[in-house]
């Protein structure tokens, strides 16, 4: 269901129509999008910048050339327009690496809320857990996102118990045990161990919850000016 507040609204209709050229790599042939400028920048302080860097054009002569790939950009282009629902059960495991790259590029928080919401809507199977060490990578695991999965991956152990974890998990458990998963310091299987752990003490306090339950804003970075922007925000106050 898509929030109301997420259809264009007449300010957004008026706002002038900004043609955006995605092209991954030179790999594919350059996509064009046309978005409404005040769209752009109210979601993105990556466009607000660009935007403003060319203030000499015209409203609508802008072509903005970014080297995202159109499949991800069409992902952005709909949450703009449709809210976060629109694609919520779309998107499949190995999108979320490129789709976080891309809302970290764009300065977008709440396309990556949306993502994070995206991700609690994911079956817990092989590619979830695949996504585990996608995103221990150093550069993700400081993100909601990584939170959120591997809180998830904790919580499936304790309350599935482990060998329903191996035998979700099929050839990966090995690829995980082995020293080729080495996160810089800490092994992969520890910090597995870590999530486990944490779990377990939250399953003898009772509040072992799964965490694709949580409907409120934990999973969220929100400023806040944004929060009040958010529908999850809105329904939990
Ligand atoms: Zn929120």
């Amino acid at each position: 269901m898509a929030e109301s507040s997420s259809y264009p609204s007449g300010e957004i209709s008026q706002s002038p129509v900004i043609t955006v050229v995605a092209i991954e790599d030179g790999l594919d042939e350059p996509k064009s999008f046309y978005i409404h400028q005040s769209l752009l920048r109210n979601k993105s302080r990556y466009f607000s910048k660009a935007l403003d860097s060319c203030q000499n054009a015209t409203p609508e002569s802008h072509v903005i050339t970014t080297t995202f790939a159109d499949w991800q950009f069409q992902y952005f282009v709909n949450w703009l327009y449709y809210g976060e629902s629109r694609d919520s059960s779309n998107v499949v495991c190995w999108e979320f690496c490129g789709l976080w790259g891309l809302a970290t590029e764009l300065e977008a928080p709440l396309f990556q809320n949306a993502i994070v919401d995206w991700c609690q809507g994911l079956k817990f199977d092989k590619c979830f857990i695949h996504m585990f060490y996608d995103f221990d990578d150093g550069n993700h695991d400081r993100t909601k996102l990584a939170t959120y999965i591997r809180n998830k991956v904790g919580y499936e152990i304790v309350a599935h118990g482990w060998t329903r974890f191996i035998e979700t998990a099929e050839s990966l458990w090995e690829d995980i045990t082995r020293t080729s998963f080495l996160h810089p310091g800490l092994p992969l299987l520890l910090r597995l161990m870590a999530e486990v752990d944490i779990a377990t003490e939250l399953l003898k306090t009772v509040k072992l919850s799964d965490p694709a339950e949580t409907k409120d804003c934990s999973f969220h970075t929100h400023t806040d000016e944004d929060k009040k922007q958010c529908p999850r925000y809105k329904s939990s106050e």
